[in-house]
């Protein structure tokens, strides 16, 4: 595709990377063909040659960004279906955070939408805040109804529950043997170590049964992935710069094997750290060892490890049959597809993949509270696609999309270290008891 930046522009690194990476597009459409939002909508800028269009616009005439622009660039999922798609290597990923951060700076959104984006990007990254917002949905979820839809919707996708006890963190979780064979730090993500800690507990049981020690750092929160795609800049870099120190500077100095990332959309955020800081002479190369040392659970264990998977005799006469959901950011992020289901497989259990695997759930981070409409009509196929196989459980790697599914099914769905965990000696998952 032809670009008309001037030199000028060119002299602002996001500009200079964004224009490399429209240079690579042929507008060939494929990528349209994969898009979870292209095939609902129909609609050409709904699709990636549409946004991408609508992104190169705004950038190279410096234009602030437009209702019509906003509507189409927000109803993106960042699912990342289209690189893998994409024959011309078009990094997409990098050129929508840029689009996103141009329209946060360029255009002022409806009282309503910022109040919203504002809250959401300020509660949910912080896991103090969080839970306080989960108590108290507890109590208000049955009141739900009185609130206008687009609250009303939120509060129903709030989990029902009191929020667990979260892991302690500055704590160091060590193995039986005296000389640990590795030791990792884990990120234990800020929603999901409020309302899914069982993932990070049977994380740590695994690694440490396997004479690996953990690290969960004080003051890591929120990876920053919320903020960035909410297209809030500053805010996502503070969360980023805070990371980067206390992993490099308090942790990687003692030695450390790999972070460990057991939510496939932290984790790729975490492995684009380099990416980010790439002109940052003072965190460039920090933020690039904090991303080669990135991991998803599955991947480390896959290169790392060999589990001492024990034989269930009950179970072993029992056979499951799993789903196994594949995660935009895990398959097409991160690009890990077979490293779980083969994990899985090693169980003994019967795995497959979900029919149209490779689209959206409707999950997205935050795109389910904001594009509700859509997210709710991704869920509904999903789950149709998923019935196909009538599986026992459902199994994936990401905490946003077991919320998402959850919402959807009667299925039980857990995280796949779960399962692993419990098949090498952890317990029974407890959304498995009855089965
Ligand atoms: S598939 Fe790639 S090259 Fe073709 S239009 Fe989409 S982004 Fe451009
Ligand atoms: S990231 Fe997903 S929703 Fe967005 S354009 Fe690409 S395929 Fe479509």
């Amino acid at each position: 595709m032809q670009t008309h930046f001037s030199k000028e522009q060119l002299k602002n690194k996001d500009n200079l990377s964004s224009e490399k990476i429209l240079r690579k597009c042929v507008h060939c459409g494929f990528c349209n063909a994969t898009c979870p939002t292209y095939q609902l909508l129909g609609d050409e800028l709904d699709g990636p040659r549409g946004r991408i269009y609508l992104i190169k616009d705004m950038l190279e005439n410096n234009k602030p960004a437009n209702e019509k622009i906003v509507k189409h660039i927000d109803r993106c999922l960042s699912c990342y279906s289209c690189m893998t798609t994409c024959p011309s290597g078009v990094n997409y990923m990098h050129l929508i955070d840029h689009g996103r951060s141009h329209i946060e700076k360029t255009y002022k959104r409806p009282f309503s939408d910022r109040f919203i984006r504002g809250f959401l990007s300020r509660v949910l990254s912080k896991s103090i805040n969080f839970r306080v917002i989960v108590i108290l949905t507890r109590f208000i979820k049955p009141f739900r109804f009185f609130f206008p839809k687009r609250v009303r919707e939120m509060i129903g996708l709030m989990p029902g529950k009191f929020p667990k006890k979260t892991l302690k963190e500055m704590q160091i979780y060590p193995t039986r043997k005296k000389k640990p064979v590795a030791r990792v730090a884990l990120l234990t993500g800020c929603v999901q170590k409020v309302i899914s800690p069982q993932i990070n507990e049977a994380t740590i049981r695994l690694l440490n049964r396997h004479d690996i020690e953990v690290v969960v750092p004080k003051g890591i929160d929120c990876c920053g992935s919320l903020n960035h795609h909410l297209g809030k800049s500053d805010l996502a870099h503070q969360f980023f710069r805070k990371n980067i120190s206390i992993w490099y500077d308090e942790y990687l100095k003692k030695g450390l094997d790999a972070i460990i990332s057991n939510t496939s959309g932290c984790g790729t955020t975490l492995k684009d750290y380099g990416f980010i800081f790439r002109s940052d002479k003072d965190l460039k190369q920090k933020a690039k060892k904090i991303s080669e040392l990135t991991k998803d659970i599955t991947e480390y264990l896959d290169a790392n490890v060999k589990l001492n998977f024990i034989k269930k005799k009950k179970d072993n006469d029992n056979k499951y049959k799993i789903a196994y959901h594949s995660a935009c950011s895990m398959q097409h992020g991160q690009k890990i597809h077979d490293v779980p289901i083969n994990l899985i497989k090693k169980t003994g259990n019967q795995v497959f993949n979900i029919p149209d695997g490779h689209l959206c759930c409707g999950s997205a981070g935050t795109y389910n509270l904001l594009q509700n409409d859509i997210a709710k009509k991704l869920l509904k196929n999903k789950i149709s696609n998923i019935d196909k196989i009538n599986p026992q459980f459902i199994t994936t790697g990401n905490i946003g999309c077991i919320t998402q599914i959850a919402n959807g099914t009667k299925i039980p769905i857990l995280h796949t270290v779960e399962i692993l965990d419990w098949y090498t000696g952890g317990p029974k998952p407890e959304v498995l008891r009855s089965l």
